[in-house]
């Protein structure tokens, strides 16, 4: 608990002083994590790892922005509600400040310091209420509140001022200032971590970059860790410093953003590199039916999950799970690096 919140200039904040006190030095610890769905109804019903034993931390003294990257159903949404306590894991375990999350969960600390920002900020915010509320309700929520200061603070800190949301509709805005107001919301509980999930793919085109600049700054100077979610490999090399690819639930790659993508290890990380995907419009539909079949095949494999699609494929891909090697500062699951 920071203990005075009143005179804590937001741009002197140091993460060490805030909040849940543990001695860990890890901000983040997230430890064999494995969540089980049911997926399908009768005949067709079976259970799938949407996320299964991903490992990974985050270091307290030292922020960073985090991706985990990969395509659609890979168990990126799923690690980010499980870190939120939206979801309960199935097994494994994560730890923020050394505490177990499902024991923080609730906890007003917790809540404050480990904040969302989500992927629609048109359903973040009800239409039929003005933008400027949600701000001061947050701060309002805060034990010690300063009328408005916080407000105008968290506002300067996206490049926004009250003067410009004030009294506006969430329809009354584009995308990329709602996504700012969105993320300024969060920042009035001077969090230390944001889990971003998807946060650029609703925002046109023109307007990514200024967001993704924005989680740049925050990290840099405001030391805000963060963990963001992506299946774009453009923005996630420019703006990480460590990635986590996924596959159907698995980080199968992970290590930082310039080894990891300028010299892929793992075939399925190699693939994802070469291949910019290219809608097709004619088929959509049925693509996404091709694709949902081979998402559940995928996910029931008993082997490497990518085994099907491989071009390195081996025998024992087919048979045994590998394990994650350590390639000098890297992580790969793959048994070509046995
Ligand atoms: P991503 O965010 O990478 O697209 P998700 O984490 O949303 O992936 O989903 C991973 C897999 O888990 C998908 O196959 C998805 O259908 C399944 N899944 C997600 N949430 C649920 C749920 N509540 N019940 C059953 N299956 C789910
Ligand atoms: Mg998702």
């Amino acid at each position: 608990m920071k203990a005075d919140s009143k005179n804590t200039q937001i741009k002197q904040r140091r993460p060490e002083e805030v909040g849940v006190k543990e001695a860990s030095s890890k901000l983040l610890v997230v430890d064999d994590l494995t969540k089980v769905y049911t997926k399908g109804q009768g005949l067709a019903k079976s259970k799938i790892a949407a996320v299964n034993k991903v490992t990974f931390s985050l270091e307290r003294d030292k922020p960073e922005i985090f991706t985990l990257a990969g395509e659609s159903g890979s168990g990126k949404s799923t690690v980010a509600k499980l870190i939120l306590g939206f979801e309960v894991p199935t097994s494994g375990s994560i730890r923020y400040k050394g505490k177990e999350i499902a024991k923080l969960n609730g906890e007003k600390e917790f809540m404050k310091e480990v904040q969302p920002v989500f992927q629609n900020p048109f359903e973040t915010f009800n239409p039929l209420k003005k933008i400027h509320t949600y701000l001061y309700e947050t701060e309002k929520n805060l034990a010690e509140a300063d009328q408005g200061q916080l407000v105008e603070e968290s506002l300067a800190l996206v490049g926004l001022s009250l003067a410009e949301i004030k009294d506006k509709y969430p329809s009354e805005m584009s995308g990329g200032q709602l996504q700012r107001t969105s993320i300024a919301r969060a920042l009035i509980t001077n969090p230390s971590l944001l889990i971003t999930d998807e946060p650029v793919s609703m925002i046109d085109a023109s307007l990514r970059m200024s967001i993704i600049n924005l989680f740049k700054r925050l990290k840099e100077e405001q030391r805000v860790s963060i963990i963001y979610i992506t299946h774009d490999l453009a923005t996630a090399y420019y703006v990480s410093d460590r990635i986590a690819i996924m596959l159907r639930g698995e980080v199968v790659e992970m290590g930082s953003v310039e080894e990891v993508l300028d010299n892929p290890l793992h075939p399925y990380t190699q693939l994802l590199k070469a291949s910019i995907p290219v809608p097709n419009p004619a088929d959509k539909w049925e693509s996404e039916i091709a694709l949902s079949d081979l998402e559940t095949k995928e996910y029931l494999r008993i082997g490497c999950k990518f085994s099907g699609r491989c071009p390195r494929v081996k025998a024992i891909c087919r048979e045994c799970e590998p394990e994650n090697y350590q390639v000098e500062e890297r992580y790969v699951r793959c048994h070509l690096y046995r």
